[in-house]
């Protein structure tokens, strides 16, 4: 499995930082998990072919992370795409996101390919045929409905949690995975207001990582300033490094041998 980050900043983001989305190419096929920055340039600049695009994952309907869905689909279809576009998402998400491709009238565009929704509150979704690759969705705790993400490939398992607060589904979904991608909104010291706007302190992704025996942890959904501070704030509640992972390029993840 390969994952290429194009932003791991939050809202606010960070400067030269996109707001996080990301890539993941797992069984030949690439699946793109929300829509932020330039989605089309940031494809190409990983040698993904926005014709072939197969599989779209959009987590929860806040700005950060859907508002380039219309440029997406509009560059798409300005490509020549013709292949129907299999879209996960829950019901909230999806009501968002049809009225964001209304604004531009984009579902009506001369030969527009089709949108293939997939909504369900949770759910999976099987990449190949012989069932060895698959992503399977889950709720988790934001202040609108959100989805956390379990990919699978053979023996690799990458979790990534969404916008959430600290959440049962995550620590569930992430027992034993290669990698858990976790968002981190702020330090320890911030968690009150954190917990209510349903977001994830560092000392709490890198805690919930160690007691899911997570293989690696990753912390994305920064804030604006004070990464390094909060990577060891989540390292020493791991008990082991903490990445954030590059932009730009794919990085392959493999199963942790142990
Ligand atoms: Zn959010």
């Amino acid at each position: 499995m390969r994952i290429a980050f194009f932003g791991v900043s939050g809202a606010l983001g960070a400067p030269g930082d996109g707001n996080v989305s990301f890539a993941v190419e797992l069984d030949e096929r690439t699946v793109l998990v929300d829509c932020s920055g330039s989605p089309a340039s940031q494809l190409a600049a990983v040698g993904c072919d926005l014709t072939e695009l197969d599989v779209l994952v959009l987590t929860h309907a806040h700005t950060d992370h859907l508002y380039a869905l219309p440029s997406l689909i509009h560059s798409a279809w300005i490509a020549g795409r013709t292949k129907p576009l299999p879209i996960i998402s829950n019901h909230a998400t999806r009501e968002q996101a049809q009225r964001l491709l209304g604004v531009f009238g984009l579902p009506e565009k001369s030969g527009m390919f089709r949108f293939d929704w997939i909504t369900t509150e949770e759910g999976s979704y099987r990449l190949s045929e012989s069932g060895g690759s698959e992503l399977r969705w889950f709720p988790v705790l934001h202040g609108v409905p959100t989805i956390g993400l379990a990919i699978r490939e053979g023996a690799v398992r990458v979790v990534y949690s969404g916008d959430t607060a600290p959440s049962e589904a995550v620590l569930e979904a992430a027992r034993g995975c290669d990698l858990l991608i976790h968002e981190c909104s702020g330090a320890f010291d911030d968690e009150a207001r954190l917990r209510q706007q349903g977001h994830t302190s560092a000392e709490q992704a890198g805690r919930l990582a160690r007691e899911a025996g997570a293989a690696r942890a990753a912390l994305v959904h920064l804030p604006a300033t004070g990464w390094e501070a909060l990577r060891d704030e989540a390292a020493e509640a791991f008990g082991k490094p903490v990445e954030i992972l590059a932009r730009g390029c794919w990085i392959t993840i493999l199963a942790d041998s142990g």
